[in-house]
């Protein structure tokens, strides 16, 4: 594909083949060197762990390119450490940091024509996935397995500009139990969120909220991304043993501290979003995606959140910080970027 065909402006949040992934298989009880494939596919045995027991466990990271040209990776460290959690918690091998880094630089730097301009918005995402490929029948651990980085051009989550939307509390469905997987990036956690989320999009709504699974009383999370809410020049996002511990969340405590306001991580009771001045959800793909109401449907229930429908000042004030560091406009005092040369 010549560089000219992409739209960048236009690009959805999916995939795009790109020119290459890179790949490390662990056998033998080692992981090997680190290979270039241009290959879309992945051969596996039919027994392999990832396909009957879910040994998979995957991550999601940005490179941007700034104004300089240069580009940056975002808390590439704080990756690797989230998928060496995850790989404890189901028995898989864990991939050093030095590894993680060495693949990301290079499925960047071997992919860099897809690396979005900086005016564009967009950004190279990069999925990183961990897999058990040895065959097995019994339910155990493999003693195979395939880390993969695959790279493909994502848009600006916002096309028409950064905006509130409306989310909705499921009561059916549960994400995660609060001794299960909810804190491992796996797949089998979004499986559990597919009929939950489809439900939250046929209805109108931008994603489903999960209540705490045992009491139904807390807000966990989205299906994907974390759960905030600000009043009083406070920051709170909820403490729970069911909700993945996001990046982004990390990030924008940070920056909230940075600016002199106060943080509360504990459990907030679903009663609580009335009191909110703002709330927001936040992942990587959108950084922030402010919320315009909850609604609890099967409570009777709706929280509206940005009484005039748009994003507050605190939510837009913490996105344009985090994305001015992520593309280099803004110092990056917290060391959280990885320059590619
Ligand atoms: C990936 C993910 C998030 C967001 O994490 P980031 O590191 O901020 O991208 C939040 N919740 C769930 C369930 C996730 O899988």
């Amino acid at each position: 594909m010549c560089m000219k065909e992409i739209d960048w402006a236009n690009l959805p949040f999916g995939y795009m083949k790109t020119d290459y992934n890179v790949r490390i298989y662990y056998r033998n009880g080692q992981w090997g060197e680190l290979e270039v494939s241009s290959d879309e596919y992945i051969p596996i045995h039919m027994a392999a762990t990832c396909l009957h027991y879910g040994q998979e466990a995957f991550e999601g990271l940005k490179a941007f390119r700034g104004k300089d040209g240069k580009v940056r990776i975002f808390r590439l460290e704080e990756n690797a450490a989230r998928l060496q959690s995850t790989c404890r918690g189901i028995l898989m091998p864990e991939l050093s940091t030095e590894r993680f880094r060495e693949a990301a630089l290079k499925v960047v730097k071997l992919n860099e024509r897809f690396i979005p301009p900086y005016e564009s918005g967009a950004s190279l995402y990069l999925r990183p996935l961990l897999i058990g490929t040895g065959a097995q029948v019994g339910v155990r651990p493999a003693t195979e397995y395939l880390f993969v980085i695959f790279a493909t051009p994502v848009g600006p989550y916002f096309k028409t500009g950064f905006a509130a939307t409306p989310y909705v509390i499921t009561r059916k469905y549960d994400r995660a139990a609060p001794l299960g997987t909810g804190t491992f990036k796996v797949g089998g956690n979004y499986a559990a969120s597919l009929r939950a989320s489809k439900e939250a999009h046929d209805g109108g709504y931008s994603a489903e909220f999960y209540l705490d699974a045992k009491e139904k009383k807390y807000m966990d999370e989205c299906g994907a991304a974390n759960f905030f809410g600000i009043k009083n020049n406070t920051y709170v996002t909820p403490l729970s043993s069911s909700i993945l511990p996001s990046i982004t969340n990390k990030s924008l405590i940070q920056l909230a501290e940075d600016m002199g306001m106060k943080v509360e991580r504990r459990p907030i009771p679903e009663e609580e979003l009335a009191t909110f001045e703002e709330a927001g959800a936040c992942g990587t793909a959108a950084v922030i995606s402010p919320i315009q109401r909850i609604d609890d449907p099967e409570n009777n229930r709706s929280y509206v959140i940005a009484k005039d429908g748009k994003p507050g000042p605190v939510c837009t004030k913490l996105y344009h910080k985090l994305r001015a560091i992520q593309y280099g406009d803004e110092p990056d005092v917290h060391n959280w970027v990885t320059i590619v040369d």
